[in-house]
């Protein structure tokens, strides 16, 4: 058997299991050998039933005494089963969970990992609902060979039972798990074997064998990841292709001095870095953090000017069409009094002058070209390329960044703008590659955002002060979260908040919905009405999350705000508050956990998205942050980039000395190209 052999080539997977596999992203013997496991349960260390104390955290084992099924008056389904080891008694509680009456027979021996609490009346005092971890065994089985029992993010058809098993074959028939770390960075950084790492990973002897070999392979991943980085940036700042800007001159210096204000420090700072940057002789790679309003705008425009004035053409890319138009609009009248032509490349050009607008950027009839990622399209050529810059970054994964400087016969300068906040450790990983500029306030004049978190019983009275700004002749967004096909929940969806609100209160009023399943052409139209001020009210999932300028919008209602994250409702708010007027975003709560008043209640104190970026990775774990951002490396498997903190400052540091090193590097490359034959397909052909 081979590592890229499908699953299907191992006992017990048929086409039903393999379909189920590859629903989770799993379709090779690699794949599933980095299938980690969710949690332990550590059988080398139970807690006796009798010394257990309420709060406690824990792993218990005892035999199932007897099981009591019962319906609350609420209608949840409730089964408790009582266990006992002869030290004491412990009850266990299932919510609607019938169909694990079938399993708990009297006699069982029953494993569980959870927290245990007071259960007034219950057996002994203690009882754990929400249990990490469950296992049911025969009494009579064999105790488990290993300490630690893995257990898998499993589903239904794939249970907990099938991926141990299916993870033990692949360790003992599979073939030898290959080393990818060069040998001298393993002396050096005492990082035990691979192939000893993975079978501790996955069947652990003790929590100590465990935390060594996550230490090795999560080092190894975030290696691997800084030494594609630093070869991308190696290979972009090869001297003979970099661009090299001269000195700002007159139309720099005309444009910034016609600017309707002046910079704030912050700006000014950035706008330094970057003009800097551009004279140097190797290519800019340069990220500007700016959180949302911060005014980034105005620096591409700058940059994209200074290219303009060398002789250069320049490019924009942004994320939606409706924001390539918004930011065409703004620069044709900031850039009104000189003499740069700016094109706009929409995908809703027709044919014709989709054609003539490639025929003009090949004949440098256009200085600056806006538009979205079809920019960098195959189709289309540029004369000579001098700088481009991406707006919201985190839509475009790093292989378009390596598309987009393979566009001309030399290499552009890059830069990146996000208003994603993303904390400095992240920073590291997934923009290893880039140089930092940040913009942390906003500028003069702009009313911070006034927040509100409210229960979902203050629905009425929200919605008619909504209406009450509508009347005074403002414009208001009510966002919607995603309701995910089959989820069963009883939250309203988008459609059914705006059929409830044009039903109603808001009947006569013109109001638009938009959601995901809409054809891009109908979003847009939608989005294009309210943009012009004829919708007044706009229902919506969080398609308008990313960089919509409404001016006039000074009103936004979160349902179910608690669904989002931080970082994400902080996005969201920063799509009003942008015109003179007082600005408010009112969060409704669609549960009433402390946690997700907890979380609603930063934002109503935090302004700045940089805090609140903090403490959404500090409240939701990384994972869930990281997802979203889709930044082109796939998600880190085994890396926390909250807790491996040391990790990655030691693999960015190994990554630096291999690069200096050329055969290590030799041999890391051959890893890059097998191991990440498509991610790093561009770094592999260096
Ligand atoms: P973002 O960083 O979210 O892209 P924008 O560039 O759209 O922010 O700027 C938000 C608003 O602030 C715009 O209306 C812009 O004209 C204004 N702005 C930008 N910089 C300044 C400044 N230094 N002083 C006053 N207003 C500014
Ligand atoms: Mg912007």
């Amino acid at each position: 058997m081979e590592w890229e052999d499908d699953l299907a080539r191992l006992k017990g997977v048929g086409p039903k299991k393999t379909t189920a596999l590859a629903r989770l992203g799993l379709g090779t013997l690699y794949d599933l050998l980095t299938y980690y496991p969710r949690t332990y349960i550590d059988q080398t260390a139970l807690t006796p039933l009798g010394r257990l104390r309420a709060g406690d955290e824990a792993t218990v084992s005892g035999l199932l005494m007897n099981l009591k099924e019962r319906r609350a008056q609420s209608g949840v389904h409730v089964l408790t089963a009582i266990i006992s080891d002869g030290s004491g008694y412990l009850s266990l509680t299932w919510f609607n969970q019938s169909f694990l009456k079938k399993k708990l027979l009297p006699g069982r021996r029953i494993l569980a990992t959870g927290k245990a609490n007071y259960a007034y009346g219950g057996y002994g005092g203690l009882a754990m609902t929400n249990l990490a971890a469950l296992e049911i065994l025969d009494p009579a089985a064999e105790p488990e060979p290993h300490g630690m029992l893995p257990v898998y993010p499993a589903t239904e058809t794939l249970t907990q039972n099938f991926f141990r098993q299916a993870v033990r074959q692949l360790l003992t028939e599979c073939p030898a798990i290959p080393e990818v770390l060069p040998d001298s960075v393993r002396r050096r950084y005492g990082l035990p074997d691979r192939a000893d790492a993975f079978r501790q990973v996955h069947f652990p002897d003790n929590p100590a064998g465990l935390e060594t070999a996550r230490t090795r392979l999560a080092f190894e991943e975030l290696y691997l990841i800084q030494c594609g980085l630093l070869l991308m940036k190696r290979k972009s700042q090869r001297q003979d292709r970099a661009i090299r800007h001269l000195m700002n001159s007159q139309l720099v210096e005309r444009v910034y001095a016609s600017l309707p204000f002046s910079l704030t420090e912050e700006q000014e700072r950035t706008w330094r870095e970057i003009a800097a940057d551009m004279e140097k002789p190797e290519t800019m790679r340069r990220l500007v953090q700016g959180d949302v309003g911060s005014g980034k705008t105005v620096i591409a425009l700058l940059a994209l000017v200074k290219t303009v004035e060398n002789g250069y053409q320049g490019a924009l890319m942004a994320p939606t069409e409706i924001l390539a138009r918004q930011h065409y609009d703004t620069f044709t009248e900031m850039l009104s009094g000189t003499d740069i032509r700016l094109g706009l490349l929409s995908g809703r050009l027709g044919a014709k002058q989709h054609r003539e607008m490639l025929e003009q950027i090949a004949a440098h009839e256009v200085d600056i070209v806006i538009g979205t990622h079809a920019l960098i399209q195959d189709k289309v050529r540029y004369d000579n390329l001098g700088l481009v810059v991406t707006d919201e970054q985190h839509r475009f994964g790093i292989a378009q960044r390596a598309e987009l400087t393979k566009k001309g016969a030399r290499t552009p300068d890059v830069l990146v703008m996000t208003a994603t906040p993303i904390p400095r450790t992240m920073t590291l990983t997934v923009y290893g590659d880039l140089d930092v500029s940040r913009i942390e306030n906003l500028p003069p004049g702009r009313r911070p955002v006034r927040t509100f978190a409210r229960q979902a019983s203050r629905r009425p009275l929200i919605y008619q002060f909504v209406k009450k700004e509508i009347l005074a002749g403002r414009q208001a967004y009510v966002v919607c979260p995603l309701i995910e096909e089959g989820e069963e929940t009883t939250l309203p969806s988008a459609e059914r908040v705006y059929e409830e609100l044009t039903g109603g209160l808001f009947k006569g009023i013109p109001c638009g919905l938009v959601h995901g399943r809409l054809k891009p052409k109908e979003k847009e139209a939608v989005m294009q009405s309210f943009y012009q001020g004829e919708t007044k009210l706009l229902v919506a999932t969080t398609v308008i999350e990313v960089g919509v300028n409404v001016p006039n919008a000074t009103v936004m209602v979160v349902e179910n705000a608690d669904r989002f994250g931080l970082a994400q409702l902080h996005q969201l708010r920063g799509r009003i508050g942008r015109g003179p007027f007082p600005s408010y975003c009112i969060l409704i709560a669609g549960g009433n956990s402390t946690t997700a008043w907890e979380r609603l209640a930063t934002l109503e104190r935090t302004a700045s998205g940089f805090d609140l970026a903090e403490e959404d990775l500090r409240l939701r774990g990384p994972g869930q942050f990281f997802g979203s951002m889709q930044h082109g490396l796939g998600d880190l498997k085994i890396a926390n980039v909250l807790r491996d903190t040391d990790i990655l400052l030691k693999a960015r540091q190994a990554a630096a000395e291999t690069m200096t090193r050329e055969e290590d590097l030799a041999y890391v490359r051959q890893v890059l190209m097998l191991q990440y034959k498509r991610r790093f397909a561009n770094v592999a052909r260096v």
